[in-house]
């Protein structure tokens, strides 16, 4: 039986960029869902602040739609959009700020939160403006989506100013692969079992792989990624993360600041990727034209107009941590856009039995994996070496123990987003990223950077439909080892 979720206090939640991609993907449809699970209450609002000239009905109609696609009952949709709100309003302009001000201010006793949904650009100017405004009192809260900043300097400017207007507390800064059910049970397993937590460190574990793979190429994002590229797009923020949640010490409790301090006391520990080591421990790469699915898909280049970019659409490292835990122990990571297959997983490769008593018709004995997988079906996976069933002598077979979440309870998913966005209502900050994490993380970012800008070379091409450039391949098979391809 599935416990009741537990009640949320009014609220008002307003969506800087309630037009925008994230927006009506991701934020409305996680807003939809906590409020059939009746997590939004009657009293609460929802305003979508934009540029363009929408007014209350027009909105209603843009969310409605979007709902309509996801299939959702049209009963429910019609209950929630009463509780949609617009007003348009530029976050560069002083002008409306008034009227924008006096309709939060409508319902002073609420909770207020304040998502920015749009480009870090606009993230000073809208918090000085709520701040200009009153609307930062000890009942406001500010979102801010990743990107933060293009390195430590921009990203220290840009928390220092919405530092003026907000205090830490009131700052969530957020990372939605943290809000995924796996990377929640990756804390389950790691601490709610006697089993795994004595072998969680280099005398037992050979290496772990984090991948995280996009069929996908630019789409609107054009844009912003190649001022990005995918260093700073995903290895900065999600695959750092999803690093420290698999090597960080054990927390003394779930306590937002207990969480926190292991996982930066990781992001310390990370041994300096610079000038010295980049050629040998990075990949850069970039797509060329290609098919996925069977589809022709246009390179990089074509799909930016043609124009000529040195931005990596691929990045594959090898980082290690320096503490007794982790000493010696490789973390692999991987990330690109028109990859092979969309795929999100943490790998957790155990070490070897250390002799074996099985000859050679027994087969050859593989290592046990944890594999948890956070995208396209979240799921846990243990790999282990048992006997093949039947008559035959003793032959081996390595098989996983299985738990698709979705198999096992049969329930929707929750979107990461509808977790996170209730946790910035009731204000547990524990799975978002507090000022000094978001630091230490460009900290060791940044020396990758200058290190690629002064050798000065363009990243290696790739076909789209591929898993990257060869060099990420050979730079985890110079170690002898293998990135992880089990599809099952
Ligand atoms: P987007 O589709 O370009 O949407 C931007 C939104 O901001 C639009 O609603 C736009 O509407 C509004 N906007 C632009 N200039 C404005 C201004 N001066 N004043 C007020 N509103 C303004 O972008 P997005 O993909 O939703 O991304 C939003 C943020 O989330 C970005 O920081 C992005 O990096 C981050 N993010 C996005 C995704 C994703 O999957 N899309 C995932 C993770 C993080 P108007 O033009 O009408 O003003």
């Amino acid at each position: 039986m599935t416990a009741s979720p537990p009640p949320v206090d009014p609220f008002d939640l307003v969506i800087f960029g309630g037009t925008g991609d994230l927006a009506l993907r991701k934020l409305l449809p996680a807003l939809f869902h906590r409020f059939v699970d009746g997590q939004v209450p009657a009293a609460s609002r929802i305003i979508g602040v934009a540029r363009e000239g929408l007014d209350d009905a027009g909105y209603r109609g843009l969310v409605r739609d979007v709902l309509v696609d996801t299939g959702a009952a049209a009963e429910r949709i019609e209950a929630f959009l009463p509780q949609l709100h617009y007003l348009p309003l530029d976050a560069r302009k002083d002008d409306g700020w008034d009227a924008f001000a006096a309709l939060v201010n409508e319902q002073p006793g609420h909770i207020r939160v304040f998502y920015l949904s749009t480009s870090p650009e606009l993230f000073v100017d809208i918090c000085n403006r709520l701040g200009a405004n009153g609307l930062n009192g000890p009942n406001s809260r500010v979102v801010l989506e990743k990107p933060i900043g293009r390195d430590l300097a921009s990203a220290m400017c840009i928390i220092e100013a919405v530092g003026q207007v907000f205090s830490e507390a009131q700052t969530f800064r957020i990372d939605h692969y943290l809000g995924k059910e796996t990377v929640q049970n990756l804390l389950a397993l790691r601490f709610g079992n006697a089993l795994f937590e004595p072998l969680w460190n280099a005398g037992h574990i050979d290496h772990v792989q984090i991948t995280v793979s996009e069929t996908l190429g630019l789409g609107r994002r054009a844009g912003y990624y190649d001022r990005a590229g995918a260093l700073r797009d995903m290895v900065q923020n999600h695959m750092l993360q999803l690093l420290c949640m698999v090597a960080m010490e054990p927390p003394a409790s779930l306590a937002p600041d207990a969480v926190r301090d292991e996982k930066l006391k990781v992001l310390h520990a990370l041994k300096p990727v610079d000038m010295r080591n980049a050629a040998q421990l990075t990949v850069r790469g970039q797509y060329r034209a290609g098919a996925i699915d069977g589809e022709r898909v246009p390179g990089y280049l074509e799909e930016l107009d043609g124009g000529h970019s040195d931005t990596e659409t691929f990045v594959a490292l090898k980082a290690e941590i320096a503490n007794w835990r982790w000493a010696g122990v490789p973390f692999y990571l991987r990330t690109g856009k028109r990859l092979t297959t969309r795929l999100s997983e943490i790998v957790v490769a155990f070490k070897s039995v250390p002799h074996s008593i099985f000859d050679a018709s027994a087969g050859p004995l593989a290592h046990n994996r944890l594999v948890l997988r956070l995208q396209p079906d979240e799921g846990v996976k243990l790999w282990l070496t048992i006997k093949h069933p039947g008559p035959g002598g003793l032959r081996l077979r390595h098989v996983p123990l299985d738990m698709s979440f979705v198999e096992a309870f049969g329930v929707h998913q929750p979107d990461a987003y509808e977790r996170l966005l209730l946790d910035v209502v009731r204000g547990n900050p524990t799975l978002f990223m507090r000022r000094d994490e978001v630091e230490a993380a460009w900290r060791w970012i940044d020396p990758i950077l200058a290190a690629w800008s002064a050798a000065g070379e363009p990243p290696r091409p790739y076909a789209a439909g591929s898993w990257g450039p060869s060099a990420a391949v050979a730079l985890i098979e110079r170690d002898g080892r293998t990135w992880n391809e089990d599809s099952e």
